[in-house]
């Protein structure tokens, strides 16, 4: 069994969006470990926020498993940059496409751009997401819920919209949401009500293009170590990271990274509309 860390974390504080590379410990997204086996050979992926945490161990994960790359991240080059490295030694392309999701145009650039370069999607996640803590809904200004909102969950319905005309049957849309979709932490609200409304558009979606041979599943983390929660969370949170769960720890990015490989293969056929946890032991039912 692989030994990942444990709290107590030491102090480390950062701004939105965070740098991987300061982290400490740094997250583990497999750079070291993951082994494809032909799983997505040739398939073009395109997805969101994967400069880093948990959008990196799936770009990695997807590029050993045979997969073309494309990369929606904010403005972060530097851990961007590193993503794309880990792609290109596994021998497959990437495209790197820095920009603000919140923003409707840069929704239709990323898929054009992928397109433009691939020729087709074949795998969708979105991935992106923007939170902060509060202790009190007065702190919550009003730009930050339109935000949130704008970011988690208008970017991933034009993305989606975008992207369909050029997804074929077979194709795969994987959308992050979070433990928080149906347990919500009070000092995370219009994050976790955005968490709730991917997962329940993630379902409705799903019978709406299952006629076109179209798949499209959640995801449901627990508490991961990435740059999310060092540039987000009271440094109180931070030390104590995971320590909750049952397994006692945060799960790092690699731990997230086989659900969606296999939600992206062909091989999940029959597997559509659904909620997948990756908890460290919390049951979510
Ligand atoms: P992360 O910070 O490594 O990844 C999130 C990425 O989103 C950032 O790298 C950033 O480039 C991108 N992003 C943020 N705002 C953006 C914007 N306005 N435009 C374009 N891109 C933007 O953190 P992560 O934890 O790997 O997050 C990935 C996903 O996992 C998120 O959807 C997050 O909500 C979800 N998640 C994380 C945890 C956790 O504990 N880390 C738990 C449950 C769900
Ligand atoms: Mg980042």
């Amino acid at each position: 069994m692989t030994d990942y860390p444990k709290p107590p974390f030491a102090s480390q504080q950062q701004a939105v969006p965070g740098d991987q590379s300061k982290m400490e410990p740094y997250p583990d997204c497999g750079e070291n470990s993951y082994k494809g086996s032909g799983r997505l050979a040739n398939k073009i992926a395109l997805i969101t926020g994967a400069d880093s945490g948990i959008g990196r161990a799936v770009a990695i994960a997807f590029a050993r498993e045979g997969a073309d790359v494309a990369i929606s991240y904010l403005d972060e080059h530097e851990d961007a940059k590193e993503t794309a490295r880990w792609v290109e030694e596994a021998g497959r392309q990437c495209i790197l496409l820095p920009g603000d999701l919140a923003q409707k145009e840069q929704c239709s650039a990323i898929v054009n751009e992928t397109v433009g370069k691939f020729g087709r999607i074949d795998v969708l996640v979105n991935n992106a997401a923007f939170q902060m803590t509060h202790k009190t809904l007065e702190e919550i200004s009003d730009e930050e819920w339109v935000r949130t909102f704008d970011v988690n969950v208008h970017a991933m319905f034009r993305i989606c919209k975008a992207a369909l005309p050029h997804m074929k049957p077979g194709g795969s849309i994987i959308n992050t949401s979070s433990v928080n979709s149906d347990m919500p932490n009070a000092t995370l609200v219009p994050y976790a009500a955005t968490k709730g409304a991917i997962a329940n558009f993630t379902a409705g979606f799903a019978q709406m293009v299952a006629e076109r041979g179209i798949r499209v599943n959640s995801v449901a983390p627990g508490p991961i170590w990435t740059p999310l929660i060092v540039s987000t969370m009271p440094d109180d949170q931070v030390k104590e990271f995971g320590k909750q769960t049952p397994l006692g720890r945060p799960g790092q990015p690699v731990e997230v990274a086989p659900i969606y490989v296999l939600l992206a293969s062909d091989e999940a056929s029959y597997i559509s509309g659904s909620r997948y946890g990756v908890t460290g032991g919390k049951p979510i039912l």
